[in-house]
């Protein structure tokens, strides 16, 4: 045995394996010891191999998915090892001493699960396969619960912006590119080709071309190809349901990067944890699928205005009507994971329940369709969706005859074929319980013929039917012309076969047998029929989400007084009454007596005052300011409603928000140097069309070198990068910039002192802050009243002696605009003019020569 496990193990690799025995998985060695850990279950030993005792551990195979689910979740992949064959084939083929044959039947990796009980319900679950062709990227993103796939390309630095926003479970790139993410699996090489992606995608959809799905670049082909190659390796060459890909264009979405998405919050909260995020904040969606498709539309906002336009009509014409909302999320919330039940159906692993779930689901979507088609003045997306709500007929009648109102999730018994589908099973079925209620008169007529009250027919696995009488009343049926044989002596019982109930006990059987027979047979039928028409059932599925998302939306709009977001091309932000979603919610759920409430601000950024330097005490409400209007442009471009009174957004191309080092110490590499290769990335990104908010950018360093950088930064977003930006600060000395930059104008967040008392008003004033509230906020935060004392003390003896020498930005008015970078150009021509000088232009060969033409002319385009 310890042969075919260990050979078993070499094909499951670095996975964990799962090995069959009876009514067991079993763990051994260096997997036993993991396994018995993370699942806090006994580790045992089985024999011995090389000397020493083997570890084991093992779990029930009927309960083995909850253990599944945890190793998984540990960051565990599993092979799982079935017997292929029983016990008595094992004979018949080897003798009595044959092993069963075992062989890896699927891999379990967090990546490529479809079991409903191992897949959160409102979240996406993405493989992700990355490869390098020619310095490109291609990325290939699967969510093979759904069969969802998505291909894109993009340029190496732009990797980890896309991962961010994918989320994804398990990620696979080549063995051989070095500079695949850390925690990627290797796969060979070889399947990262763009004719076997190319191949593979075009035998799955049974086209000859890929033309009709989109424009795919060789790196998206040659990430589709590794992606394909993983999931018929995982599958043992079955493959889970696979959508036509769909080539995801990079302008298409509002690009925010990875740091950019964890400051927001959109899908976790700094936590790790789904509580406190913006999804959380937002999502009213009644299924699990709408759910799913608004954490993708949060993570992928749309840039174009035709797009968002056609979801907010969605979900103000729904906001409208509070009537047919409510009627239509009622419907909705009944509706089972249609999407999912699909995907584990075309996976081979749907259950009847699974098929009740199709045929429930469809059956309700068409029940949408009529109820919504009976409307007026249907929005465009409505009326582009409603025709895929439909459609269904011949499937669902089909269903609605086939089965039984609630089919099981095993199939071993049978039973889920409603009766009048099939009469030879009916017939079947109706000889079972013929010879069932026979076997219930011979219970009656042996008590009869016996005398013995007390005697039972019963079943069980191992002896089927048989009678049972108490030990001490068995003498009679042990004569041997009593027409009873003996079985079994138990403790106190005794049981016996008779004749008369072994036929009928044989007829059961028979008749069952066959009838499970039956039963596999039209369940073979009706998954083929769902595969069949796999995409119009997924479409369906999709349809019901966008309803859904748009339900939900409309619903959290009404619930909050949001707006509906006024949608320009010009580069303005122009909000009022705007609202911390968020902050708002845990404001409103945590005081005392109600809560507190959350103040709304305005903002208004126009191209001729597009850089707002907001100003005031800690504490007072900067950061918060900032990430509202990050929100609401955000969930304005998602398609959706706004918390605000009235809003205003103009398109934004990318998005950024920064947090000086140290508000980042969570994330536990709290570096200036973070802080400072996060604020490159805006300067060297960030366009005309961006909207980027900075916050407290600087002061992960000594105060000099900080103000120096800060007063740099905001100069260049004001003069080069041009963006709409918010810029939150407490270096006071920063407002002398309003001097210099003209599109640059002062906020502060109000504060007052009352009483000896700092009063925090949550309030976005014009105007600089009048002064720093640092030793109010310290006393606020409870700092001893001698140490606060103290400090007032110093800082008085600080103020004066700055004062004196004219401040600690005195003179930094009078720099000119860019000098830093002028005397960067400088240093470049000389380096250049010097190169020029020193070339041997006769030593060079041609190809030489033309390389450093080259070489020169991309020098001479960074000065431009
Ligand atoms: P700062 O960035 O100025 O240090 P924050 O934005 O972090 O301040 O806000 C500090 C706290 O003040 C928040 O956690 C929140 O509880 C409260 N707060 C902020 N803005 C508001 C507001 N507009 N209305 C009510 N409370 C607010």
């Amino acid at each position: 045995m310890m042969t075919q496990y260990l050979a078993l193990k070499a094909e499951a690799g670095d996975c964990m394996l799962f090995y069959r025995m009876g009514d067991f998985f079993e763990l051994f060695f260096d997997d036993a010891k993991q396994a018995a850990q993370i699942l806090d279950i006994a580790l045992t030993s089985r024999g011995e191999h090389l000397g020493v005792p083997i570890p084991m551990c093992g779990v029930p195979v009927h309960s083995a998915e909850g253990y599944l689910a945890r190793l998984i979740k540990a960051g565990c992949r599993v092979a799982i090892a079935e017997q292929i064959e029983s016990p008595e084939q094992a004979k018949t083929r080897g003798g009595s001493k044959a092993l069963v044959a075992r062989d890896i039947v699927r891999f379990v990796t967090a990546g490529t699960l479809t079991e409903e009980a191992l897949l959160e319900p409102r979240r996406a679950n993405l493989l992700v396969a990355l490869c390098a062709v020619r310095g490109q990227i291609g990325i290939a993103a699967c969510d093979i619960s759904t069969g969802r796939m998505e291909l894109e390309e993009c340029s190496a630095d732009r990797v980890g912006a896309a991962l961010a926003r994918l989320g994804a479970s398990e990620v696979v790139a080549p063995e051989d590119w070095t500079d695949a993410p850390l925690d990627a699996i290797a796969r060979p090489a070889r399947d990262f080709a763009s004719d076997k992606g190319e191949a593979g995608l075009k035998e799955i959809h049974g086209v000859g071309t890929l033309d009709g799905f989109g424009l795919f670049t060789r790196a998206m082909l040659a990430a589709a190809g590794g992606l394909v190659a993983y999931l018929h390796h995982v599958g043992r060459g079955k493959l889970p349901l696979l959508l036509p890909p769909v080539a995801r264009a990079r302008e298409a979405h509002l690009a925010m990067d990875e740091a950019t998405r964890a400051s927001l919050e959109i899908l976790v909260a700094s936590g790790g944890t789904r509580r406190g995020s913006l999804v959380e904040a937002v999502d009213r969606c009644v299924t699990g699928a709408g759910a799913r498709q608004l954490a993708d539309d949060l993570s992928a906002p749309l840039t174009d205005r035709k797009g968002i336009e056609e979801r907010l009509a969605l979900v103000a014409w729904l906001h409208d009507d509070a009537l047919l909302r409510g009627d239509l999320r009622a419907v909705l919330r009944g509706l089972p994971d249609l999407g999912r039940a699909l995907g584990r159906i075309v996976a081979g692993r749907g259950s009847p329940r699974d098929l009740g779930q199709l045929r429930d689901g469809l059956s309700e979507a068409r029940r949408i369709h009529d109820h919504l088609a009976k409307t007026a003045d249907r929005p465009d997306l409505l009326e582009a969706l409603l025709p895929y709500l439909t459609g269904h007929g011949a499937l669902t009648d089909l269903y609605a005859r086939a089965l039984v109102p609630s089919p099981p999730t095993e199939r071993g018994q049978g039973g889920y074929i409603a009766e009048g589908y099939d009469a030879a099973l009916d017939e079947l079925r109706r000889i079972s319980g013929d010879a069932r209620r026979a076997i219930a008169a011979l219970e009656a007529k042996y008590r009869d013929q016996t005398g013995i009250a007390a005697l039972k027919v019963r079943h069980n696995g191992v002896l089927g039917y048989f009678i049972e009488v108490p030990a001490g009343r068995a003498d009679a049926l042990m004569a041997p012309d009593s027409g009873f044989t003996h079985r079994q002596t138990m403790a106190g019982a005794v049981r016996f076969n008779a004749l008369a109930l072994h036929e009928e006990a044989s007829r059961i059987a028979e008749a069952g047998g066959h009838a499970l027979a039956a039963e596999e047979s039209h369940f073979e039928d009706l998954v083929a029929r769902a595969v069949a028409a796999r995409h119009a059932i997924a479409a369906t599925a999709q349809a019901l989400a966008r309803i859904d998302v748009a339900a939900g939306q409309a619903e959290r709009a009404a619930e909050g007084g949001w707006c509906r977001p006024a949608i320009v091309d010009e580069a303005v932000l122009d909000i009022e009454g705007g609202r911390h979603p968020v902050v708002e919610a845990a404001l409103a759920a945590g005081g005392r007596g109600g809560g507190d409430r959350f103040v709304a601000n305005d903002c208004h950024l126009i191209p001729q005052d597009r850089l707002w330097l907001v100003g005031g005490p800690n504490m007072g409400g900067k950061s918060t300011f900032l990430r509202q209007n990050a929100l609401i442009v955000l969930l304005a471009q998602a398609g959706g409603f706004v918390p605000a009174a009235r809003a205003t957004v103009g398109l934004v191309d990318r998005l950024f928000s920064r947090v000086g080092a140290s508000d980042n110490l969570a994330r536990g590499r709290s570096t200036f140097m973070v802080e400072m290769v996060e604020t490159a990335a805006i300067l060297a990104q960030a366009s005309e069309r961006s909207f980027v908010i900075l916050d407290e950018v600087g002061r992960g360093t000594s105060t000099y070198d900080g103000l120096a950088l800060a007063w740099a930064v905001v100069e260049a977003v004001h003069g080069s990068n041009r963006c709409r930006c918010l810029f939150a600060t407490h270096y006071h000395e920063l407002t002398r910039l309003a001097q210099s930059c003209e599109a640059l104008s002062l906020h502060h967040v109000r504060a007052r002192e009352w009483k000896g008392e700092l009063v925090l008003l949550h309030e976005v004033a014009d105007g600089p802050a009048d002064r720093s509230y640092g030793l109010a906020v310290a006393k606020l935060a409870g700092v001893p009243a001698p140490v606060v004392a103290r400090a007032r003390a110093v800082l008085d003896r600080l103020e004066k002696t700055r004062a004196e020498s004219g401040g600690l930005a005195a003179g930094l008015g009078d720099l000119p605009l860019f000098a830093a970078a002028m005397e960067h150009q400088e240093e470049v021509v000389d380096a250049l003019r010097e190169r020029l000088f020193a070339l041997d232009i006769d030593a060079l060969t041609p190809r030489e020569a033309i390389d450093l033409l080259y070489e020169l002319k991309r020098e001479a385009q960074s000065l431009s």
